[in-house]
């Protein structure tokens, strides 16, 4: 109905798929065994020092601009590529400048951990995604979600990553759903999670309103609630998939968190253990007043928006 980009959150292959050689003709190489994760990393980063060389080969072709900044340069310079690692280097709980997610009396209904606010670099290199989808792009955003997604989901294996499903105007807009690709960038660096993509946007009313298909921007508090409360579901085929299932959701922005507790509720429905979200930004910044940052998504609770109260603990 929608992407056909989630789903695999495969990580790289490792040494398994070497081919036996004859020791002599092929001598082992002069550096130690790496553990396999070492290895995954080794390859990440030599994938993305080719990528970085494909990309100055090309800026020298076809010159671009630093979608940030402007310079001539790459579609994302090293400044800006810099300022966007530290935008997002602290990753904090952002549920509480999100109204949907919290109760009149201030209970959490479902905690969020936002890689960094939304602003700056990191808002402008979001905003040229969604609307672009470059690669340079992708692979700096979706580093700093897969470090959000890590301080979230700590010791979390087994947990399955549930991107926010894209409206079919959106999709058929952009031909990609920039949820997706980050997420299937980051899970490339979250060995143990597994990327489930069972969410589905139901057809409603909103989308047969040409004008009224491009998001929810100006749209209030409680407006936005209604327009989404009931949009979404598991898919038929896949509720197998969550049942009983530790699932933490993953979105790109955090603005009133109406999105996220529609995701949450149908999570929940089909039987889910909704443990949080993860965004990469928050538009608001934490809440100055908190104590210092409980980063990580409390285990072994499912929150549950349906009833408008934390679950109970499993
Ligand atoms: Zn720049």
């Amino acid at each position: 109905m929608n992407s056909r980009s989630g789903g695999g959150g495969a990580t790289g292959s490792g040494p398994e798929g070497t081919r036996r050689m004859d020791p002599d003709l092929h001598p082992p190489p002069p550096f130690p065994a790496l553990h396999r994760d070492e290895h995954a990393a080794v390859l990440l980063r030599l994938t993305d020092w080719l990528s970085g060389a494909a990309a100055d080969l090309l800026a020298l072709a076809v010159p671009v601009d630093c979608v940030c900044c402007g310079a001539e340069d790459r579609t994302l310079c090293a400044s800006c590529a810099s300022r966007i690692r530290r935008l997002a280097r602290s990753p904090f709980r952002a549920e509480s400048g999100a109204p949907a997610l919290v109760d009149v009396d201030g209970t959490i209904m479902l905690p969020v951990v936002a890689a960094g606010v939304y602003r700056d670099e990191l808002a402008q290199g979001l905003l040229s995604f969604k609307r672009h989808g470059q690669h340079q792009l992708r692979r700096s955003l979706g580093r700093a979600l897969a470090a959000a997604v890590r301080a979230a989901a700590r010791d979390g294996s087994g947990v399955l990553l549930v991107p926010v499903p894209t409206g079919t105007a959106a999709y058929l807009n952009r031909g990609f759903s920039p949820v997706h690709l980050l997420l299937k960038e980051a899970a490339r660096q979250l060995p143990g999670l597994n990327v489930a993509d069972v969410l589905a946007k139901k057809p409603g009313p909103g989308l047969l309103l040409p004008g009224r298909m491009g998001g929810q921007k100006g749209l209030g508090r409680g407006a936005r609630a209604q327009r989404v409360r009931g949009s979404m579901r598991v898919r038929p085929g896949n509720r197998q998939k969550v049942l009983g299932r530790p699932c933490i959701i993953i979105d790109d922005v955090l603005t009133t968190g109406a999105t996220i507790g529609e995701a949450a509720r149908a999570l929940h429905v089909a039987g889910a253990q909704v443990r949080g979200a993860v965004v990469l930004a928050a538009t608001r910044p934490p809440d100055a007043s908190a104590p210092a940052t409980p980063v990580p998504i409390p285990h072994g609770r499912s929150h549950d928006l349906e009833k408008n109260k934390p679950g109970k603990d499993e």
